[in-house]
């Protein structure tokens, strides 16, 4: 287990009176540095998460807009901040989808349940079970087993987003709302690098994707700017309950648990490293951008994908073709697989959580 210090500072330790007022601090947030008392806090998150809102124009008016929502802290900050600030003159609906990961999705879909009925928001529930016949209980063996099936979580993602983008235009969503965090991004980016995959670095940001098109929902990430141990903070500051009990068993398995370590070590020792990545990748971004000759090219390239309808450039959509090689790899496999990812090592598994997680308690 890491030693390394925490960079927040607890309330009954910290001798320093807030910024704004004569309270005691609750939080330091050392990229600032910043010293809050929680209602100070609160008020500082919210503003921020207002003002990324605003600075991309991630919501115009009257338009209604989908959330995906897990039931972990940061789309359940999400749904509580959109139904807080946002839910006048605008239709808002919630999300839910079931990979089907027993003894974890089902804890946390009934905390997703839980909010969306406490603030009044309509919710659906989607499974993988019933929209592509399999659980991610039953993928994730077969990809133990064959890894050039593809990543775990890779797998999972593109399912989930194909369930979202189909779902968001069913109900005529104008856009999808992810809980996708400062720490997800600088991740992402890092990772694009490591990876010199520079095709999906273009399409990150707080508006995702560079073209539109009548087939993709436009994703926005309203937490795009705010880092997720202040998510923790958030959420425990105000009593938003939402699931942490338990990571997803397949989460070990991603690269991604490497990035955040390295990351969140460099963020401990020198703070603000995360938002002067996340700005470096903006003026990145801005020298990258397609010229719309090139945007028309990569929006004539798109088709309908013959099973579910979804743009794609080839016959089939990525969440399709993955489907399809599950199954060969199943009637090839006939005498089944075992599940034996919860024996795996899982020490680097959502360890940031884990280390904050009774910390603001
Ligand atoms: Fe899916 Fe990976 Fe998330 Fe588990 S951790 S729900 S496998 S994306």
């Amino acid at each position: 287990m890491s030693t390394r210090k925490d960079p927040s500072i607890a309330k009954t330790n910290n001798p320093k009176k807030c910024d704004k007022c004569l309270e005691k601090v609750a939080i330091t947030l050392n990229y600032g540095p910043h010293y809050f008392c929680e209602k100070h806090f609160v008020q500082f998150f919210e503003n921020r998460v207002k003002k990324t809102i605003r600075k991309y124009n991630l919501l115009a008016p009257g338009e209604k807009i989908l959330i995906a929502l897990s039931g972990g802290k940061d789309s359940t900050v999400i749904l509580h901040l959109l139904a807080k600030y946002y839910k006048k003159g605008r239709e808002i609906e919630a999300l839910i989808i079931d990979e089907g990961v027993r003894g974890y999705r089902d804890k946390s879909v009934k905390a997703a349940e839980e909010n969306c009925k406490k603030l009044g928001i309509k919710y659906t529930l989607i499974s993988f079970k019933k929209e592509f016949g399999l659980t991610n209980d039953q993928i994730m063996p077969l990809i133990e087993k064959n890894s050039k099936l593809g990543g775990t979580c890779a797998f999972c993602g593109t399912l989930r987003r194909n369930i979202m983008n189909k779902y968001a235009k069913k109900i005529g969503a104008k856009k999808l709302a992810t809980g996708h965090n400062l720490d997800d991004e600088v991740q992402s980016f890092v990772m694009n690098v490591f990876n010199n995959d520079f095709e999906r670095m273009k399409r990150m940001g707080a508006n995702a994707g560079v073209i539109e098109h009548k087939g993709f929902v436009k994703r926005i990430k309203p937490l795009y700017e705010t880092p997720e141990k202040e998510i923790i903070a958030f959420c425990a500051f105000n009593g938003i309950k939402h699931y942490s009990e338990e990571c997803c068993p397949y989460s070990w398995t991603a690269k991604r648990n490497e990035y955040r370590e390295m990351l969140n070590n460099f963020e401990d020792r020198f703070p603000g490293t995360q938002y002067s990545i996340l700005r470096f990748y903006e003026n990145v971004k801005k020298s990258v951008a397609p010229a719309e000759k090139e945007k028309t090219t990569m929006k004539n390239a798109l088709k309908e994908c013959e099973k579910c309808k979804e743009p794609t450039e080839n016959k089939l959509c990525k969440a399709c073709e993955m489907i399809e090689l599950l199954k060969k790899e199943i009637r090839e496999n006939k005498k089944g697989t075992k599940n034996t990812f919860g024996k795996k090592n899982k020490k680097l598994t959502c360890l940031t959580t884990k280390r904050m997680k009774n910390k603001y308690k």
